[in-house]
């Protein structure tokens, strides 16, 4: 038998019905907020990664699905989405008429990561990304809108995690001063972290292994390193999200695994998930547009981790499974002919009805009436043709009723409405 590839997994009817129930949740509050949607495609040129994200992060190093085509083009599987979407702006001049633009997504990513809980290699991500606005009053509407989106999910339990990483003025001094730190504590770090700690510096502060994490107990912290520009930026989300009562704490460790964030980073995390805690991050991306060869926009954007987020709803809210509201036990041809003609016609005005199709017997139908959760059955064989007469039962409260073939379908449409 084949299986699926290690990492990439189904999603079963049953558990699809709550990734629907949270994918159109977060689309309504989306476009409350002015957000339109826009598809992308899964396969991009590599160099748009290696670009966007950088050379020197764990996803370009090691983590994305690069192959050849028959032609030798080397072409990626996303590992994010907010390269591809800063393309499509670029591409397609969205900028032209109005720079601003908010834009979201929602869709498989491609990561070859060790899978565990909460850590697929096919997972799925809600993205957006606001174009042209620099005020730090977006940062904070971003943050808003999320914890909104948590609570009508009725997720509690999260923390906002807040950072500054700075602007290409003032990071260079703090990476400079973390770098020298980083070299009087080399045999303390862990394997990759001594390499990051030359290629990447930051990317050591998010490192989890408690060596690491001890050795930079007092490393510097960028938001002492922030020019006065970007010191006021952070001020004032900081002070909007107050107005806003969005609770957050001051996170310095947070650096994020991509190279393109300046300015505002941030994190929604939780402690119900063990070691897979973040649900969602972001920040601001101020050089990207220019970086991929578009004009000097600003960007801000997140990821929401929908696996995750799919993860915590269950464990706080139910989602009650579809099932049909009517079936039809049917004896007989001509009976199954009239009961499929039905099924059809209420399909088609959007009530799911159902029937055997098998020529079972009337007790196996029953059966299977029961198993579809149906709160309605018509029963009809040849002595209801001949009399004009279906049988309803109610399956909740068990009682049955005859009822006129002629204005069945009506009776059908109205009951429970
Ligand atoms: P990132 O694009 O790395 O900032 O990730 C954004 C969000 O996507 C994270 O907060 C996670 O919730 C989710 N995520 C990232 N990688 C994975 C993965 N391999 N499996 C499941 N979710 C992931």
């Amino acid at each position: 038998m084949i299986q699926s590839i290690r990492g990439f997994r189904d999603i079963l009817p049953g558990e699809v019905e709550r990734w629907q129930h949270i994918e159109a949740t977060a689309s309504t509050l989306l476009q409350s907020f002015g957000f339109r949607e826009i598809r992308i495609p899964v396969l991009e040129k590599t160099e748009l990664f290696c670009r966007s994200i950088g050379e020197q992060t764990d996803i370009v190093e090691k983590e994305m699905y690069t192959f050849p085509d028959r032609k030798g083009d080397m072409l990626t599987l996303r590992p994010e989405a907010t390269a591809s979407v800063v393309r499509a702006y670029i591409q397609h001049k969205l900028f032209a008429a109005n720079p601003v633009q908010k834009l979201y997504t929602i869709g498989p990513m491609f990561r070859r990561e060790r899978p565990q809980k909460g850590r697929y290699r096919q997972f799925y991500q809600i993205n957006a990304e606001v174009f042209g606005v620099s005020s730090p009053l977006m940062d904070a509407q971003i943050i808003f809108m999320l914890a909104t989106l948590l609570g009508r999910l009725g997720i509690r339990d999260c923390t906002v995690h807040l950072n500054s990483l700075g602007c290409p003025a003032c990071r260079p001094g703090f990476k400079a001063a973390l770098a020298g730190l980083l070299t009087r504590h080399t045999g303390e770090l862990c394997e990759d972290c001594r390499r990051r700690a030359e290629r990447n510096p930051l990317r050591v502060l998010d490192c989890k292994v408690p060596g690491c994490r001890q050795a930079l107990a007092d490393a510097p912290s960028m938001v002492d390193h922030l020019c006065d520009a970007c010191k006021e930026h952070f001020a004032s989300v900081q002070n909007h999200l107050e107005t806003l009562g969005v609770p957050y704490i001051l996170d310095n460790r947070l650096v994020r695994g991509l190279d393109y964030y300046t300015r505002t980073t941030f994190e929604i995390q939780t402690g119900l998930l063990g070691a897979q805690s973040a649900v969602t991050g972001g920040g601001r991306y101020d050089g990207l547009v220019q970086a991929l060869g578009g004009p000097e926009i600003p960007g801000i954007g997140f990821a929401i981790g929908l696996d995750r987020l799919v993860e915590l709803h269950a464990l706080v809210q139910e989602v009650s499974g579809v099932h049909p509201k009517v079936f039809f036990c049917a004896l007989g041809n001509a009976a199954q002919r009239m009961a499929s003609e039905w099924i059809c016609r209420l399909a088609a005005e959007g009530i799911e009805a159902e029937m055997d199709l098998s020529d079972k017997s009337l007790k196996n139908q029953m059966k299977q009436a029961d198993r579809s959760l149906a709160p309605l059955v018509v029963m009809i064989g040849e002595n209801e043709l001949a009399e004009g007469q279906a049988v309803i039962r109610d399956m909740a409260s068990r009682e049955q009723h005859k009822a006129p073939i002629a204005g069945l379908l009506d009776v059908l449409r109205n009951t429970g409405k």
